[in-house]
């Protein structure tokens, strides 16, 4: 055999492996139902920027719920998980404030009260890792069953945070059924304490029937965090 022979031959060998091995990794990604990290969408606005994201409650505070079987702080979490992981794969740096069914006011002893330690924790997160945005995800609960819809809440005075409530806002719209779409000026602790845009986001009301219903699917939630990865994109896009 000649040497160029020879050289034919090994290119078209490799070609075959490289090929298996990229059939390899499509079939992981269908049986695992996960992208593939090596072929994964890399958003250049958002690569490098630091976000925190904070599952509100947790721990003995299970936040709003429903006859006890439906808890906020459960649902927060996946949703915060799930953005934390289209973040992470779009090569941002995000920062989970609670990683699991736990209080966060050990972290920061300084206030009062248990509940004013458990947030002024999550903010000093943001602050100490220097982060860009701050995004805390909550579920909604009123007396009325007849409202429904995403809230997203900004501080007074703090147009960047502004912006990104619109953006997040804007995003859920499209995966959201409902009404009710606002967003709102709203006077919080940790968006008054926050040192960066700021927002909290009410994916929904859990006292609204349908609504409900949908947020116990486990597809509607990746839908949201979905929505808020586009709102984040969206919001570093645009600056
Ligand atoms: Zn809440």
């Amino acid at each position: 055999m000649s040497r160029k022979m020879a050289v034919l031959v090994i290119t078209g060998k490799d070609a075959g492996g490289f090929l298996l091995g990229f059939l390899f990794l499509v079939l992981l990604a269908l049986v695992t139902g996960r992208a593939i990290p090596a072929l994964a969408p890399l958003h250049p606005a958002l690569v490098g920027k630091v976000i925190t994201i904070d599952p509100g409650h947790g721990g003995i505070d299970p936040g709003s719920h429903d006859d006890g079987s439906v808890l906020e702080k459960d649902i927060v979490l996946e949703i915060a998980r799930n953005v934390c992981y289209l973040l992470a794969r779009a090569r941002a740096v995000p920062i989970l404030t609670r990683h699991g069914d736990w209080e966060m006011s050990p972290i920061w002893p300084d206030e009062k009260t248990r509940h004013r330690q458990d947030l002024a924790a999550r903010i000093h997160i943001a602050h100490r890792t220097n982060s860009d945005v701050f995004v805390s995800i909550h579920v909604n609960k009123i007396g009325s069953k007849s409202t429904s819809g995403a809230i997203v809440f900004y501080s007074k005075d703090k147009p960047e945070s502004k912006r990104l409530a619109t953006c997040i806002q804007q995003a859920i719209r499209d995966v959201a059924p409902f009404r009710g779409r606002s967003v709102l000026e709203g006077d919080f602790y940790v968006l008054n304490a926050a040192r960066l845009p700021a927002v909290i986001v009410e994916v929904g009301f859990i006292s609204n029937p349908e609504e409900k219903e949908l947020l116990l699917t486990p597809s509607y939630r990746g839908r949201l965090a979905d929505a808020i990865f586009r709102g984040l994109l969206a919001f570093f896009e645009g600056s």
